[in-house]
Order: C-alpha cells, then structure tokens, then sequence
C-alpha cells in the first residue's frame, strides 16, 4: 500500500509541475483547443463588429463573486468564479500567452462562469460556458500603479473604453483539467507592474484576499 501512494504522489507531482504528462491523467488536457496560445498578430482577422464589455459590480471589495459580465459578443451574463496570476520565478517573464513569441512579465486571469451554471464543471459542457479574460503585464518605470490594499477587479482593470480592442479566440482552461469550453478574450491594453513587484510576485499573496488560487 506505501508503494502505491509513493506511486500516486510521484505520479501527481510529474503531472502537475511537466504539462506534457497532464493528458495522461486529465484527458482533455490533449484537446484540440488547449490553451495558452502564442498569437501571431500578422494572422489575427480584424473585427470590428465586436463590441466592448460592460463589468457588473466590478467595483465592490468584498466579493469577486458578486462580479458580473456581459457583452463582448459573449451569448448571455457571466459571474465572476475566480483570479489568479500567473509569473515567471527569479524576475523571469512568465506570462502564459504570447504575442509574435514575446512574453510578458505577468498574466492575469478572470475565470467568469455562464449563468445560470454554478461551477466549471457544469459549464464546460456549453461550448461558451466559461469566459476567460487575460491582461498582460508589462514593467513601468514609475512607481507602481498596482497596488492592492483591498482588491477590487476596478484597481486593475482599465476603464470600459480601453476594453474595446482585444484578441479573441476559443480555448481552454490552461491547467489541469483542462476544460476545453472557454472563450478566451487576451486584453491589448497591458497593465503596469514595476520590476520591484517582478522580482518578487509574493506581494499579490499579501495584498489580495480571498478567493486565491495559483492555477487555471
Ligand atoms: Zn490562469
């Protein structure tokens, strides 16, 4: 029995630090839709048909939950389930997507669940039943702009107007289990972060409260 969990344990840790092993365990995580993506912006089709965001209660501090969203040519409302960031380690960029192969310093991601669904799991069997949305971070020089005492998604993201213009494409939850039922929406509008705060990412732990999650 010891040697099956030590195979179990070993099993989990090379699944979860090497996304090559993910598809073995998590078999959407070898879809054809898995995110992230490199975009090559020479082949992005221009639309300019598509319409901005409206965020619903992105000012409130207490709860991400009480976040909604429509618009975007999203089909319907979507609540707010979780953020998170994603950073390279020793002030190495660490984006998960992209653009013409550059990365950029930080990423974050708002995971935003169709109504009436409850949790990812009900929504990925809608083809739009998660919405993701991605801001790149890119480093200011002046002093930091993202400072987060008592976070509100209002402190980070632009004002509606700068939303207008984005990358769009259809994808998946970029970790484990890979839910292959996202519609992605990477923001041009870059956000700024200071090399102070990108060589040592820990400040989000300290500054944001609940719900934390380091995946997705
Ligand atoms: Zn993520």
């Amino acid at each position: 029995m010891d040697v099956i969990w030590i195979f179990v344990w070993i099993s989990l840790l090379s699944c979860c630090s090497d996304p090559s092993h993910w598809a073995a365990l998590f078999p959407s995580c070898g879809g054809l839709r898995q995110s992230p993506i490199n975009i090559v912006s020479s082949k992005v089709h221009v639309n300019s048909a598509l319409p901005p965001f409206d965020f619903i209660g992105h000012t409130n501090t207490l709860n991400i939950t009480s976040v909604r969203l429509t618009g975007g040519a999203l089909p319907g409302h979507y609540r707010a389930s979780q953020f998170h960031f994603h950073w390279g380690g020793n002030g190495n960029p660490g984006s998960e997507h992209t653009i013409d192969g550059e990365r950029f310093p930080m990423e974050l991601h708002i995971v935003h669940i169709k109504e009436p669904y409850g949790t990812l799991a009900e929504a990925e069997h809608d083809l739009a039943g998660i919405a993701l949305l991605g801001f790149l971070f890119e480093v200011m020089k002046r002093r930091s702009t993202t400072v987060i005492p008592n976070f509100r998604l209002s402190d980070v993201i632009p004002s509606s107007r700068e939303l207008h213009n984005y990358y769009r494409y259809v994808g998946s939850i970029t970790t484990p289990g890979c839910e292959q039922a996202v519609t992605w929406t990477l923001f041009h509008k870059t956000l700024a972060i200071s090399s102070r705060q990108v060589r040592k990412p820990e400040f989000l732990k300290k500054r944001i409260s609940k719900p934390w999650r380091t995946d997705g």
